[in-house]
């Protein structure tokens, strides 16, 4: 049986950074990713500034791998009402395709060792953990959880969050639109959910969406809910009118949960959105996963350098540092995810909002966190 002294499962964001930050420790790390890179996947792909300086230490560079500067936010009712201001922090526009691959060519760099293989067990038997895939079992000292939103393991695992169901679903397409600005990302509404534009690398400009299946599955298709329920808001219809798919069917998820979680579960600490996913319309969740990835590599070195004495010290360490850097932002998440799903409400507010930039700066600052350095 292989042995590794780290496992992470779930090549993501935040399996990846904390790959890349433990791995300049030289600890022997092994990542499980059940997809090989590069490949895309549903997200806005709007990247809050404020986690560049911490992959700055990690030696990734955005900018270098073509990311588009945004420093500017609309938010549009489904009447077509705009609100809009600079972008407290700013982001980046960056497909998924290129930075997770990006991040797990640097891992590769450092020796961080990949099966592409699916995980689809993890044991604790007291002094350490079993990660099981079809191909191999490996053992690990310490485990890391970070497979997104939703897996088999979350069953596997009993964890509560699964047994509830969820009404969600997202699809993403990437366009061309020439004239679509670098500098924006922009977030409309429409009836039981809402979609974001922003340019991406490519020069492709992404359109992800997150709707409820209540009122999608009236529909079955996608063209024909685009057609009837999201070009009802009129920046919607003017963009799907002009834009040219490069995608030949949408990416899509399903039963996408926003419930709490725990970040330790068995023992395996859990980062990026297996701990916690916010609500997208925040652009913030990238940010959180290479965050959480931070924080979850710094409470594993603390345990092999002795710092925490025993497991259960690491664990209350990394359950404190998790809550104190993210429950609140997940709080108003669920706040504003509440409002944008009420149009006469959320008509109303950004007729409220665009009279004053400094309001719905606060409304974003309060989602995101402040800069991460190393
Ligand atoms: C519709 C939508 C739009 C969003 N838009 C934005 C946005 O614009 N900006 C933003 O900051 N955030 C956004 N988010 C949130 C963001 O996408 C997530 O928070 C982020 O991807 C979390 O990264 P992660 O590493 O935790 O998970 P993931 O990126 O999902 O990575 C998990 C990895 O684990 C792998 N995996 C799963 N199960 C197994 C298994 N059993 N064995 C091995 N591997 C496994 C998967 O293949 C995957 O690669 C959006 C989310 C949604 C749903």
């Amino acid at each position: 049986m292989n042995e590794h002294q780290i496992g992470i499962v779930g090549g993501g964001l935040a399996g990846l950074t904390a790959a890349l930050a433990l791995s300049r420790h030289g600890y022997d790390i092994a990542v499980f990713e059940s997809v090989p890179y590069p490949h895309h996947k549903v997200c806005g792909e709007y990247l809050s500034n404020e986690i560049l300086p911490y992959l700055d230490a990690l030696d990734i560079n955005l900018f270098a791998a073509g990311g588009k500067a945004i420093t500017r936010f609309e938010i549009s009712s489904i009447q077509g009402k705009k609100a809009e201001c600079q972008l407290p922090l700013g982001g980046v526009g960056i497909s998924r395709y290129a930075i997770d691959h990006l991040l797990y060519q640097t891992a590769k760099q450092r020796k961080v060792t990949f099966y592409f293989e699916k995980v689809s067990d993890i044991r604790f038997d007291g002094k350490g953990f079993t990660v099981v895939s079809r191909q191999r079992s490996v053992r690990a000292s310490i485990v890391i959880g970070a497979y997104g939103k939703r897996s088999g393991l979350d069953k596997t695992l009993n964890r509560s969050f699964i047994q509830k169901k969820t009404d969600w679903l997202a699809l993403k397409v990437h366009y061309t639109y020439p004239e679509f600005p670098d500098d924006l990302v922009a977030l409309h509404n429409f009836k039981g959910g809402y979609g974001g534009l922003s340019n991406t690398e490519s020069g492709h400009v992404n359109f992800c969406y997150l709707a409820q299946y209540k009122v999608f599955k009236e529909f079955k298709e996608v063209s024909a809910f685009n057609e009837r329920i999201v070009s009802q808001n009129p920046h919607l219809r003017d963009f799907l009118r002009k834009a040219e798919p490069i995608f030949e069917d949408s990416l899509s998820i399903g039963q996408i949960s926003f419930e709490s979680k725990e970040p330790v579960v068995n023992h395996i600490l859990m980062c990026g959105d297996t701990a916690g996913l916010i609500h997208p319309l925040c652009g913030n969740g990238m940010a959180m996963a290479i965050h959480s990835g931070k924080l979850v590599s710094e409470c594993v070195h603390d345990f092999f350098n002795g710092r925490h004495k025993k497991r259960p010290d690491l664990e209350e360490a990394y359950k404190k540092s998790w809550n104190q850097n993210f429950k609140d932002r997940l709080r108003y998440g669920r706040i504003f995810q509440r409002l944008l799903l009420q149009p006469q409400l959320l008509h109303w507010g950004i007729a409220t909002l665009a009279q004053s930039e400094t309001w719905l700066q606060k409304m974003i600052t309060k989602t995101h966190g402040k800069i991460v350095s190393s």
